[in-house]
């Protein structure tokens, strides 16, 4: 199994993500990598094609794709590491981050410090409401 160790990884290349890997990097981080299990980062906003983003950041309506290639453009810049196409499996308490990839198989990643940024999913009303042994979070 490959093993490496970084001070910090951020699971989900999603704005959040990339806002707080460049943010650890801008405050004195050392070794900072992003692991994303989309083949490109950007998250959900890559679904968003309509407009009105940006407009307390950027101070400019860009569409969710623009808004999100924005921090794509600041990360490349930067010696943030991104590993894409790359799904974690597992955080163990001591910051021991499990994941895997076709290319390097299981991978061992010992970490100063874990930051989840792996967004959320709506549910439904019927899904909240449901009994039995299926509802979601069970
Ligand atoms: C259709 C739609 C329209 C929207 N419209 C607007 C709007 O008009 N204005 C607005 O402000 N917001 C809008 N939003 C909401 C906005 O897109 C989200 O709030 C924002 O993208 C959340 O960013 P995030 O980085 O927290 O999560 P996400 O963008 O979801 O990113 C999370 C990332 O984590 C990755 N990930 C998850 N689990 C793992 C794992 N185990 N290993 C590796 N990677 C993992 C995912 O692949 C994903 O790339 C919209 C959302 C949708 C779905």
């Amino acid at each position: 199994m490959k093993e490496m160790k970084i001070d910090i990884a951020v699971i989900g290349g999603g704005p959040a993500g990339m806002a707080a890997a460049l943010e650890a990097r801008r405050q004195g981080a050392g070794k900072v990598m992003i692991i994303e299990r989309d083949i490109e980062p950007g998250g959900i906003l890559q679904q968003c094609i309509h407009d009105g983003f940006g407009l307390h950041r950027f101070k400019k309506r860009l569409s969710g794709t623009d808004y999100a290639q924005r921090f794509i453009d600041e990360v490349e810049a930067s010696d943030i590491e991104v590993l894409l196409d790359t799904m974690v499996l597992e955080i163990t308490r001591d910051k021991v981050v499990y994941a895997c990839n076709n290319r390097d198989g299981m991978m061992k990643i010992r970490c100063g410090a874990v930051i989840l940024a792996m967004g959320c999913r709506e549910r439904t009303a019927s899904q909240v409401l449901l009994y039995g042994y299926r509802r979601p979070g069970l």
